[in-house]
């Protein structure tokens, strides 16, 4: 397709219902998956499709500049600039800068811009990171500074507000090595990675999830358990308007009750009241197995990086239909 074309083609999404763009997604999602060798490997560098040398982001680029217009005025009325480092430049008329697709997101600056696909590809799957190095062709601190890089925006990436029934439970991690970089490729410490003392102890990390009946998923690191910690987590994410259903661990239950929301406490997990079948937290304790046995493959993950981590599994609950190295590669760049 011609580049105007294109170009007129990303401004007709935003006229698009959810429903539409749903269809829209699964289609590229199919297209994608048809041609898997499309500017990864070396096809880029023998030069086979001129689309692949104008952008190394591909359409991903030239999307977010449509939608986010000049990324240091915001201005709309951007031209086309030439290209250089493999990405298009852009200039803005309003304030004159130029620009491109990576300008002033977290992936500014890094280089080998024609591996992200498959980088991207790598960590839907959970590669580990000497695989994922291996599969890139670059050194695993490379893949370790793309994965950190890569999921900044995913960990900011949270909702603002829940809505409705509220499920919130904590759940416990086993700290690792402080500041370390646990997760780059070493001799094994203790594989498994199975908490010592679970529940509440110094080795632990505390996590709080809060997840409503639309799907709408919330988590922090808690400092410590107490009512205090998930107050300033919960800030306008749970409100008065909410029903917070919890198991009745004092943290929460306390939070609630000086922030003035509905609480309900389910005495057995799994098992609710027959006259109250809607309030349990069945789902967000669902979740936690999901989080726990996906975060396994890792051997461990730094204190540091695991709101990284949270970020990452947030968004790949998304929904195999629309979880590709593209939309990776879109949420990567916010
Ligand atoms: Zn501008």
């Amino acid at each position: 397709m011609k580049a105007s074309d294109f170009s007129a083609w990303l401004l007709a999404i935003a006229g698009l219902s959810s429903a539409q763009r749903a269809e829209a997604l699964a289609a590229l999602a199919k297209a994608e998956a048809a041609a898997p060798s499309e500017g990864a490997g070396g096809s880029s560098r023998t030069g086979g499709k001129r689309r692949d040398r104008e952008d190394a982001l591909g359409a991903t680029g030239l999307e977010r500049v449509e939608r986010q217009g000049c990324p240091h005025c915001a201005g709309r009325e951007i031209i086309g600039w030439g290209r250089s480092h493999g990405l298009l430049r852009f200039r803005c008329k309003s304030c004159g800068r130029t620009f491109n697709a990576l300008t002033k997101t977290p992936m500014a600056h890094l280089r080998k811009k024609e591996k992200w696909r498959d980088h991207a590809r790598a960590m839907i799957e959970g590669k580990s990171l000497s695989k994922t190095a291996e599969l890139c062709g670059v050194h695993p601190t490379t893949a370790f500074r793309w994965r950190h890089r890569f999921l900044r925006s995913p960990a900011a990436d949270k909702p603002r507000t829940l809505s409705g029934i509220v499920e919130a439970d904590e759940t416990f991690i086993l700290e690792s090595f402080k500041g370390r970089r646990s997760d780059l490729p070493r001799k094994a410490r203790k594989r498994g990675g199975k908490a010592r003392h679970p529940g509440l102890h110094q080795d632990n990390i505390a996590v709080l999830v809060a997840r409503d009946r639309k799907g709408a998923t919330f988590d922090a690191v808690l400092p410590q358990v107490d009512s205090a910690s998930v107050a300033s987590a919960f800030a306008g994410v749970v409100t008065p308007g909410n029903h917070l259903v919890s198991d009745g661990g004092r943290a929460i239950a306390a939070f609630a009750r000086k922030a003035g929301i509905p609480f309900h406490a389910v005495a057995a997990p799994g098992k609710p009241a027959p006259e109250a079948p809607h309030r349990h937290i069945n789902n967000v304790n669902a979740y936690h197995s999901r989080f726990k046995q996906w975060l396994n493959r890792f051997n461990g993950v730094a204190t540091k990086y695991l709101p990284s981590y949270l970020g990452w599994r947030r968004w790949l609950e998304k929904g195999e239909d629309i979880i590709t190295p593209q939309t990776a590669l879109a949420a990567a760049l916010g």
